[in-house]
């Protein structure tokens, strides 16, 4: 078995904390022990990462994060949605963050991984609209299962909240 921690962190919950999911593993197998982890994580890491002076925004849409503020005018049937998308080309679980109450980063979290099309579609987008993204190994809808989508301005400087809670 590989070890994740060591010395003087390596505490007796944190070894009876292995030790239960060892038993979900020999009981339910690898997806009950998955669950079980994520149940425990999920919202530690929203938490931790919404703490960092993040706040969701009521309505996710992405025009918001390319323009740089306003609300979401997509109900209205004049609205160029070539022009002002309202969300990227795919999606799943999907939260637009504000920090200071503006639109900073619109985040995804998508099940299992990213196949080279999806990456594709969506580096054009966001070219197209000046925007970037970061694949983030730890996410807060399904830990162990969903992988996070960050996408921000192009020119802005990549945060590392993922960073700050797991150092911790
Ligand atoms: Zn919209």
């Amino acid at each position: 078995m590989r070890n994740f921690m060591s010395g003087k962190r390596r505490t007796d919950e944190y070894w009876e904390a292995v030790k239960s999911l060892e038993k979900v593993l020999k009981n339910d197998r690898l997806d009950a022990a998955m669950r079980a982890s994520a149940e425990a994580l999920a919202e530690p890491i929203q938490t931790g990462i919404l703490s960092q002076g993040y706040k969701e925004s009521s309505t996710a849409c992405i025009n918001r994060l390319i323009k740089g503020g306003g609300g979401c005018s997509h109900d209205r049937p004049d609205v160029d949605w070539e022009r002002c998308p309202h969300q990227p080309p795919f999606r799943d679980h999907v939260s637009l963050l504000l920090k200071d109450g503006k639109p900073v980063a619109y985040v995804m979290h998508m099940y299992d991984d990213l196949p080279w099309e999806r990456i594709k579609e969506l580096t054009e987008f966001c070219v197209k609209y000046n925007l970037k993204f970061s694949i983030k190994a730890a996410s807060w809808h399904f830990p162990n299962r969903t992988i996070c989508v960050w996408i921000e301005r192009a020119g802005s400087s990549t945060p590392e909240p993922f960073v700050n809670i797991s150092r911790k």
